[in-house]
Formats: structure tokens, C-alpha cells, sequence
């Protein structure tokens, strides 16, 4: 027999390994700009567009490379930071395996531009899909300049893996962050398509957290200090009435290197145990250093979490810490802690007061009246409010499809979600998500009988069945009505939007206002009338569904949503927005309901497209037969 084994051609080698190192645009991110650290640079500079897809570029004014190293650069396990194994538990760099470049460069269009700072002309290289392309001499200042095109052109199957843009945009904020946050001796910027997200100059740690997060955060920071033979700590925490509902700005950093780690998490939540009610996780920015050889970075290059020998004895050690820092703030709470700068705190301009919001409302509507056809279809006074569609109109809602339910619910227990496009989702990602078969309790051959809803703790509705009852979350089904008309709106070619009376405005974040102008498209296919002009949200416009509700505390809601579910990579961008605002209006439990809003949304409900799933994957429906009553009672 034929000898079988070959050694695979280098470029497929490094696609292969590119696997591992580049999952999506965030991973180049990281990659370029640890690079750009490691070559000593006091400037950095991102940019890209398309949260990634179409371009990464890094711009450093570090050390550079030869003509020669450019090129060796692009090689596997090419290297300057290290020569042996021994080197390895002395690292001070953050590269070390000599993969990134080769990797970039097998998957993507990549452009190295690059000049030593005492050679007279740089050189610039372009490799695509492994294959240098070109070299030349070019006219550049000194530092390198990276530029990522077209990741994935070459591996289809990767590239329709991506989420959407702004997904992808968030993942690269989160790395930049991860890096700004532990490098204020480095200036840095970054911009995102046309607009630039920050630019944060030289600056003290604490100076730049509150650039980053913004002035009022100078007020809420309470430094950390503490000192051990195996630990140092250092960093802030946030006063415990600034905990938030996500933990999204909780950042551990160990010798200058991001990391996760939950277990040492939960010793700060710990130290504030009492102070903040649970489900709310105290933001915290805190700094490690420990010996280079009690912790072990060298897992894998694009994992975050790292082995540290003394595992117990830091938890204790960043318990009381934090614990102390609390302590001496709430001792004192008016010592200035730190005089590192002075801000510029806008002062409240005199005068200058909440705006409660005016809306347009119809006082005598009623949105349950089942009679929708004499419902006013003028955008302009009244509106119909529960449902924004109108049955009567669109579709008709009548007992009959009682009966159909159940057929629709014995079809339903193995399909999961009928709203979002394949029910897909990653639970890691986002944990509010929970897809459950419905169970089988349902019989074919129920019959039902209409009588008068009941609500039970303002939270269910109880409507009888021939044989048995029926309990149905409000909210649940609520959210399942909206989600729906929120999602077939467009198909529905009635004005559903009413103009305010004085136009609403929401100041943006910065970081946000690329989501912000992702979103205000299918905003206003939904009904809003939402203009975005250099970060102020101007609504001028609801959707008649949104009640009485302060329409700006509504859009923030729903943006809050939107920024959670839009993490969710199964959903698309209508049927996230359409979650987010059907979450954010549905009627939440406590809501007293009269008997015609209980009517109608238990109507309605069967009228949907699956009664027994809200959007979110939950139960809206429990049944209870007869025979289990009676079995309940013997
Ligand atoms: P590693 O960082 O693990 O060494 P990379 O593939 O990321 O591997 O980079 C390969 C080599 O290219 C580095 O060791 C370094 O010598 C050089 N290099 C990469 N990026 C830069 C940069 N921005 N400035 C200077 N040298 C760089
Ligand atoms: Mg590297």
C-alpha cells in the first residue's frame, strides 16, 4: 500500500488554525491591538466598519518591523516576543504564539503598512488568503498600520456565522474597552463607521474611566486598595446604589490582561451583600497583580479566563477589599478620595426640570371595547391602545377559533417558536431566553365554553372550559398579541402612529447611537417616528399601542431590550425589535384588568399565531381538566 500521510500546504494549515484564533471581527480587534501594545505604542488608533465585516484597521505609532520582518510576520509561529519555553512563564507581552498575523491573513484582505523609526521609508504588504500579493517601499509615519478587509471571503460557511452588524459592533466595542480600560498611558480612539465613539487622550485610570463611562461616574467611584504578600488589588468600585440590572461594566484585570472569572465575581458581590437588592450587580473596574508564575495565561489565546494558584486566598483577600473600600466611603462619604483631576460636571441649569410627556390620548377610548370597527383609523386624535391592528378590521376573533387552538396546540408541542425564525438560541448569550416544547396536556377533544374571565393576583386570567379551566399569564399572552402585530405591521397598511404634541427627546449614549440608528429604521416601520440628529433621539411619533405611556421611558425600555436581544444571533432585526417593544408595553403582572381587557386578551390570544408560546420561548397557558380536579379531590 501507498504511503497515505502528507503534511498539509501551509495556507490551508493556517486556515485551519485561523479557526481557532478568529471567531469574528472582535478577534482581529484584540489581536491587532495587543500587537500594537506589545510594540511599545503611546497612540492607537481603530477603526472600523460594519461592526467588522467589511473593515478592521489598527494604526499604532509603535516600533515598527523591517522590510524583512513584515514579511515573516505572516508566518506561523513567527515570532519576536519569545525564543524558548523557558520564556514563557516570564512573559510581559501579550502575543506570544506567533499565530494572529497568519491567521488574519489566511481568512481575510489583509494590508500591513510599516516603518522602523529610524528607516527613511516603510513598507507595505498585502497578503490575501496567505498569498503576499505585493511589497513596496512606502512613505509613512512611523508605526504600523493594519488594515482588515473582507474577513472570511475565503470561508463562506464562517462568514454567514456572523451576526448582525450590530452584534458584531458590540463585540468590538466590548474588546477595545476591555484594553482602553487597563491602558490609560496609551491613547487611544475609536471609530465606527462615520462616527467616532471615543477618543480618549493620555489620561490617569481614573480619568479614563470617566471618560469612558462618562462625567457622572466620578461621582460614583470608590477606590480599592489593598496590598498582600500574593495580591495586589487596585481599582474602583461603584458606590452600591449605581448597581445595575446587567453586568455588563464588571472588568477584572490581571497584570494588565483581561479576564472573566466568576468565581472571584462572586466575592464582590459578596462584600456588598446587603447593600444592593439581588438580580443588581455593582459595576467594578479592579486591577491584580500577582507573581507572573502563579497564574497560567497560556490556556489559549482567545480564552479570557485564567488558573491562579491561590484561588481561595484572593477571594478573601478581594472580598475584604472591596468591603473596606465600602466601609471607609460610607464612614465618610463626603472625603475626596482622590484629587487626581477635576472634571467639567455641566452645572442644572436653573430652571431646567424634567418635561413630563404630553400625549395625544383619546380620554373615553376604551381598548378592549370588542366592537373594533367603530375604532377611529385617523393617526391624528384617537387611538386604539391594547391592540394596534384592531381584530375587527384584519381579523376576525370569534369563539370558533377557540376550538382551533387546540388543534394549533397539539401541532405546536414539538415546534418551538413560530415568531423568531428558527426558535435557535444560545443560551450562554442570553439567559432571559428559555425555548420549552409545550407539554402535551392538551386534549383534542376539550370542548369549550365561553364564560366570564376571571383575574387571579392581577397576574393570570382564569377562563372556564367545558371541561376544566384554563390559567393564562396576562403578560405572557400579552407580549404574545403585541410581538405578532409588531411583526406583520408592515403587512397591515394602516396608519397605527400617533404624532405627539410636543416632540420628545432622549440624549444617547455615544456607544450606543450606532444601535440607536440600526434600530430607528424598524422603529418607525413599527409605528414610532424617531429622527436621529449628532446623538439627540428626537420621537415624534408613538405607535397608538403605546398607551399612555411616557414615551421616552418606553423607547429606553425598548432599547434596553433591543440591546439585549440583539445579542440573540438567531432572531432578525425586525423580530428583535418587535420582541423588545412587545416586552417593553405588553401589561405586566399587578396590572388590574377589567373584564373586557380580559375578554379581549384572551381573544385575542387565541387569535395569535401560538397561543401557547410567548415570544420569549415561555408557557402562557396552563390547563386543568377535569379529571385532574377530580383526582385532586379523592
Ligand atoms: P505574536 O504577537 O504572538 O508574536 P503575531 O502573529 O500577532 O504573533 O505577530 C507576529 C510578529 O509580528 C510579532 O511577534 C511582532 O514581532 C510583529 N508585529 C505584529 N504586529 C506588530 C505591530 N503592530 N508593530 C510591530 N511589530 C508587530
Ligand atoms: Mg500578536
Amino acid at each position: 500500500m501507498s504511503d497515505l500521510i502528507k503534511l498539509l500546504p501551509d495556507h490551508i494549515a493556517n486556515q485551519i488554525a485561523a479557526g481557532e484564533v478568529v471567531q469574528r471581527p472582535a478577534s482581529v480587534v484584540k489581536e491587532l491591538i495587543e500587537n500594537a501594545i506589545d510594540a511599545g505604542s503611546s497612540c492607537i488608533n481603530l477603526i472600523a466598519k460594519d461592526g467588522g465585516r467589511t473593515l478592521v484597521q489598527v494604526v499604532d505609532n509603535g516600533s515598527g518591523m523591517s522590510a524583512t520582518d513584515a514579511r515573516m510576520a505572516f508566518e506561523r509561529h513567527a515570532t519576536s516576543k519569545i525564543a524558548n519555553a523557558n520564556d514563557l512563564f516570564l512573559l510581559h507581552t501579550k502575543g506570544f504564539r506567533g499565530e494572529a498575523l497568519a491567521s488574519i491573513a489566511a481568512i481575510a484582505h489583509v494590508s500591513l503598512k510599516t516603518k522602523l523609526h529610524d528607516a527613511e521609508l516603510g513598507t507595505e504588504i498585502i497578503n490575501e488568503g496567505s498569498k503576499i500579493a505585493s511589497q513596496e517601499p512606502v512613505m509613512m509615519a512611523n508605526g504600523t498600520s493594519i488594515s482588515v478587509k473582507n474577513l472570511f471571503f475565503n470561508v463562506p460557511a464562517r462568514r454567514n456565522f456572523l451576526g448582525k452588524n450590530a452584534t458584531e459592533y458590540r463585540k468590538l466595542l466590548e474588546e477595545f474597552l476591555r484594553i482602553a480600560l487597563v491602558h490609560p498611558e496609551i491613547g487611544m480612539s475609536f471609530h465606527h463607521n462615520d462616527d467616532e465613539i471615543y477618543n480618549l487622550p493620555i489620561q490617569g485610570l481614573r480619568q479614563r474611566i470617566v471618560q469612558i463611562y462618562g462625567n457622572k461616574f466620578n461621582q460614583r467611584l470608590v477606590p480599592v486598595n489593598e496590598e498582600t504578600d500574593i495580591i495586589k488589588v487596585s481599582g474602583f468600585v461603584l458606590k452600591p446604589e449605581f448597581a445595575k440590572a446587567s453586568r455588563d461594566q464588571s472588568y477584572f484585570f490581571v497584570n494588565n490582561r483581561y479576564f472573566k472569572d466568576r468565581y472571584f465575581n462572586h466575592a464582590v458581590a459578596n462584600a456588598y451583600e446587603g447593600l444592593v437588592p439581588s438580580g443588581k450587580y455593582p459595576p467594578y473596574f479592579l486591577y491584580f497583580e500577582v507573581p507572573t508564575k502563579s497564574i497560567d495565561v497560556n490556556v489559549h489565546p482567545t480564552k479570557t479566563e485564567i488558573k491562579f494558584e491561590e484561588n481561595q486566598a484572593i477571594y478573601a483577600i478581594i472580598r475584604s477589599a472591596v468591603k473596606l473600600a465600602l466601609g471607609q466611603f460610607n464612614i465618610a462619604p463626603t472625603l475626596d478620595f482622590e484629587q487626581e483631576q477635576s472634571f467639567n460636571i455641566p452645572p442644572l441649569k436653573k430652571g431646567e426640570s424634567v418635561k413630563l410627556p404630553e400625549i395625544a390620548v383619546d380620554p373615553n377610548f376604551n381598548p378592549f371595547k370588542p366592537t373594533r370597527s367603530n375604532a377611529p383609523k385617523s393617526s391624528g386624535g384617537g387611538s386604539r391602545i391594547i391592540s394596534s391592528k384592531g381584530f375587527g378590521e384584519s381579523r376576525t376573533v370569534d369563539p370558533s377559533v377557540w376550538e382551533n387552538f387546540y388543534e394549533g396546540a397539539k401541532n405546536e408541542e414539538t415546534e418551538i417558536e413560530s415568531g423568531t425564525s428558527d426558535g435557535h438560541v444560545d443560551a450562554d448569550e442570553n439567559e432571559e431566553f428559555e425555548i420549552k416544547t409545550v407539554p402535551s396536556s392538551m386534549n383534542n377533544d376539550l370542548e369549550i365554553e365561553r364564560k366570564k374571565p376571571t383575574q387571579i393576583n392581577e397576574k393570570y386570567i382564569l377562563t372556564s372550559i367545558k371541561n376544566g379551566f384554563l390559567l393564562i399569564d396576562q403578560y405572557r399572552a400579552h407580549c404574545r398579541i403585541l410581538y405578532d402585530e409588531f411583526l406583520n405591521g408592515e403587512n397591515v397598511g394602516e396608519v397605527r402612529s400617533q404624532k405627539l404634541l410636543f416632540v420628545e427627546e432622549i440624549e444617547a449614549d455615544k456607544t450606543d447611537l450606532f444601535l440607536w440608528k440600526e434600530l430607528a429604521p424598524e422603529l418607525n416601520a413599527a409605528g414610532f417616528e424617531v429622527t436621529i440628529d449628532a446623538g439627540k433621539i428626537s420621537i415624534l411619533a408613538v405607535p397608538v399601542s403605546l398607551e399612555d405611556k411616557n414615551p421616552q421611558r418606553a423607547l429606553v425600555d425598548i432599547f434596553d431590550g433591543f440591546k439585549t436581544n440583539q445579542q440573540n444571533e438567531d432572531l432578525d432585526l425586525k423580530a428583535v425589535v418587535a420582541l423588545s417593544m412587545a416586552s417593553a408595553l405588553a401589561t405586566k403582572g399587578g396590572n388590574k384588568l377589567t373584564g373586557e381587557e380580559m375578554q379581549y386578551l384572551t381573544d385575542a390570544l387565541f387569535a395569535s399565531s401560538s397561543p401557547q408560546l410567548s415570544p420569549h420561548g415561555k408557557k402562557i397557558i396552563e390547563t386543568f381538566t377535569m379529571d385532574e380536579i377530580t383526582k385532586r379531590f379523592n
